[in-house]
């Protein structure tokens, strides 16, 4: 029998893919790296080591699993938006005796000529944005977009990486496919092909999809920026160079 070490993931934000790849290059056979995926994405990038795809049941689900396939290590690096699994796994860790560490990335903070408006959810963001214009651009996935669809009053363009589960486009609602990297010059670009009164997003941080914020700032044009749920229990980092020091304390 092997002596690796047995390392969870639970995926989706795109640093638990380079987490994991990171973590087979950096530790190889001493450490056997599995990525959890909840199933949503169709085509997701596939990370190194292996995967296994679906719900575990809850948390009670998720200690089973953690018991059954003697995981010695947790890392949380479900999205910054999740708003069960990073709970679920602090509670099924604590159950089963397993060290759990949540990578969320850093929030992305305004700068001084950015005009943002904090919302709590879609819904009261989608109401703050009725109020500032009415030509929308919504980056927000496609359940929170469906409220956004109900506004004939509006004019609305919902950019999401996959339209599976999208409401259906009509005049005055469409959908744009598309996965980031962005870069500011396109973002401009599409901000003013639109003639965008209002960004509507969410407050994913990382640098992949920042661009539409610069985009905003050089265009003068106001966010209506989706605040993230509360955080989930320490121990807690924000990037996979912080998460390697943490496996790599761990497996000394
Ligand atoms: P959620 O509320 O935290 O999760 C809902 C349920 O999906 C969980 O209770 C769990 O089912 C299952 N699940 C979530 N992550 C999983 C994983 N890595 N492996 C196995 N099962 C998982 O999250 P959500 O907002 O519905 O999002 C679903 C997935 O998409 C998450 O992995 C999340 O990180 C990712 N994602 C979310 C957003 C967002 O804005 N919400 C954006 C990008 C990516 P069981 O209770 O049955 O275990």
């Amino acid at each position: 029998m092997s002596n690796a070490r047995r390392l969870l993931i639970l995926g989706g934000a795109m640093e638990a893919r380079r987490l994991a790849d990171a973590a087979v290059a950096q530790f190889g056979t001493a450490l056997d790296v599995e990525t959890s995926l909840a199933g949503r994405t169709r085509q997701p990038r596939a990370p190194a080591g292996r995967v296994r795809v679906g719900g575990f049941g809850g948390a009670a689900g998720l200690a089973a699993y953690l018991r059954d396939q003697r995981i010695d290590l947790l890392i949380d690096a479900t999205h910054p938006f999740a708003r069960r699994m990073p709970w679920n796994a602090a509670e099924a860790a604590e159950a089963a005796c397993v060290p759990r560490l949540r990578l969320e990335r850093a929030p992305w903070r305004p700068e001084a000529q950015d005009r943002w408006i904090e919302a709590a959810d879609a819904a009261d963001a989608l109401e703050r944005a009725a109020g500032l214009g009415r030509r929308l651009f919504v980056t927000l996935g496609a359940q929170e977009a469906a409220r956004f669809a109900e506004r004939p009053d509006l004019d609305v363009t919902v950019r999401l990486i996959e339209t599976d589960g999208a409401p259906a486009e009509r005049p005055g609602f469409r959908l744009i496919a598309a996965r980031g990297p962005f870069d500011e010059a396109s973002e401009r670009a599409l901000l003013e092909q639109l003639r965008a009164d209002v960004l509507v997003t969410k407050n994913s941080g990382g640098r992949a999809t920042a661009a539409k914020l610069a985009a905003a700032r050089a265009l003068g044009l106001p966010v209506v920026m989706v605040r993230r749920p509360p955080p989930a229990p320490a121990p807690r980092v924000e990037t996979v160079e912080a998460a390697l020091a943490w496996l790599a304390s761990r497996l000394a």
